[in-house]
């Protein structure tokens, strides 16, 4: 049930240490009469979750590291803040996600280990800010119907299925999951995407790209494991995976378009010719804000978008021979789900293995097509069987990384 109104809501912050969760805190300081920070929660970034404990108070936090957690509870009782109730562990964390005190949940961990606490605050019914688009690509049908069961409110943080969001008529906005967009009059969904850093390089010259290179995004400052997938494309993958699920579409509904200035950040397509776009600076504040207020707007912090000092807008197709990680996960979001959960699997390992200098750039993709050929036709029916094809393609994926090591190694002799 959406609300008219903003009441002050009870935020969990779910990956509050990461470039989303720092954000979601930003737009939270702006407005602190229409926000509490109830919950948060991170891997092992003492650091920095401990000074958003000081500024924020919030009653519970989770690491997922023991040894974190107690590090954590420790500072917090030498400033007197030993009230901060600090528990560890992932089922920690799905307590959290469907805790009673909270009414909204930002999902932003990074990767399929979002998945069971976003899925627990699904179907805890809680209003839902998905960044955690990885849940959602290795889960599918299986996620969205716990959405349609508990009635949660899904709000896409992706700027560009938040961009398509506020692009729908508003009677479909309520129906995230289980849209009609046809019957609406839309005929396409036109999913933007910049390119990334090596838009203009040569396909040859991809083979030699170091991590940080990977992870210099021309417009958006992002996490290291989503810079990489921009870099490859497989971002906008695993967000035409989203994108089908999110509003209920067919691969043949979704058409990736490049946008290097990345100014739309996508667009509906009406069957009268209408193409309704979403714009703005490239900064996540302003879907966070917008989800967070939902459906009032608030302000971000993002400066107003400038027509006249913005670069003209450019169009192009999408060079799959430079992007093959992209028609993969096309390819896989018509092949199904078996497809989908291998892929996300698999390229957690393959970009973890190049930030760790241990595979070159173009590997990314070897490992990925192996990885879903291997497991293409894998039937997913339930969330466990999600859970042992996810750990299955990992431990696969694992040993390709690992065969490759070892022939760099013997080049190397
Ligand atoms: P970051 O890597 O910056 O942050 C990830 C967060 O998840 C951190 O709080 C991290 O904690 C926590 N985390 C990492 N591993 C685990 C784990 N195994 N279990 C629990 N928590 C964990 O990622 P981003 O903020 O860039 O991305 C988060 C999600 O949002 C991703 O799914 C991404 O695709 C999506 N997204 C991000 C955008 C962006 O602009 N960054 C844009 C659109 C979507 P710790 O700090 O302790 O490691």
């Amino acid at each position: 049930m959406l609300k008219n109104d903003i009441d002050k809501r009870q935020i969990c912050i779910l990956g509050s240490t990461g470039s989303i969760g720092v954000s979601t805190l930003d737009v939270i300081r702006l407005h602190r009469d229409k926000f509490d920070v109830i919950s948060l929660s991170a891997n092992a970034s003492v650091d920095v979750i401990f000074e958003q404990c000081l500024e924020f108070c919030p009653k519970t936090v989770v690491m997922v590291s023991a040894t974190h957690a107690e590090e954590l509870a420790i500072r917090l009782a030498q400033v007197n803040l030993g009230s901060i109730i600090v528990k560890s562990g992932v089922s920690a964390l799905v307590e959290l996600a469907s805790s009673a005190d909270t009414d909204t949940v930002m999902a932003a961990i990074v990767g399929a280990a979002g998945l069971m606490p976003t899925l627990a605050a699904v179907k805890a019914g809680k209003r839902v800010l998905l960044a955690n688009k990885e849940a959602l690509v290795t889960s599918g049908a299986i996620f969205i119907e716990a959405v349609k069961q508990s009635g949660a409110e899904l709000l896409p943080i992706d700027s560009e299925h938040n961009a398509i969001f506020q692009s729908l008529p508003w009677q479909e906005q309520n129906k995230v999951g289980h849209c009609q967009l046809a019957q609406n009059g839309i005929s396409k969904i036109l999913l933007t995407g910049s390119g990334g850093p090596f838009r203009t390089w040569q396909t040859s010259e991809l083979e030699h790209v170091t991590p940080d290179e990977a992870c210099t995004h021309p417009n958006w400052d992002m996490g290291r494991k989503i810079s990489v997938d921009s870099a490859t494309m497989m971002n906008k993958g695993l967000e035409f995976i989203e994108a089908k699920w999110l509003f209920n579409v067919e691969a043949s509904d979704i058409q990736v378009v490049l946008h290097p200035q990345s100014t739309i950040h996508s667009m509906v397509q009406y069957k009268d010719g209408s193409v309704i776009a979403q714009m703005g600076n490239p900064d996540m504040r302003t879907p966070i804000a917008h989800a967070l207020a939902y459906p009032q707007r608030i302000e971000s912090g993002v400066a107003p978008l400038d027509f006249f000092t913005t670069p003209s807008f450019e169009f192009q197709s999408v060079d799959y021979k430079k992007y093959p990680n992209l028609k993969l996960a096309i390819n896989a979001c018509e092949q199904g789900q078996g497809a989908c959960t291998a892929l996300n699997a698999s390229n957690e390992i393959a970009v973890a293995a190049f930030l760790d200098e241990k595979i070159k750039f173009t590997d990314i993709f070897k490992i990925n097509e192996t990885s879903v050929m291997k497991f293409v036709s894998e039937k997913v029916n339930n969330i466990n069987e999600v859970i042992s094809l996810d750990l299955r393609a990992r431990e696969f994926a694992q040993s390709i990384v690992a065969d490759f090591t070892e022939r760099e190694k013997k080049g190397h002799n």
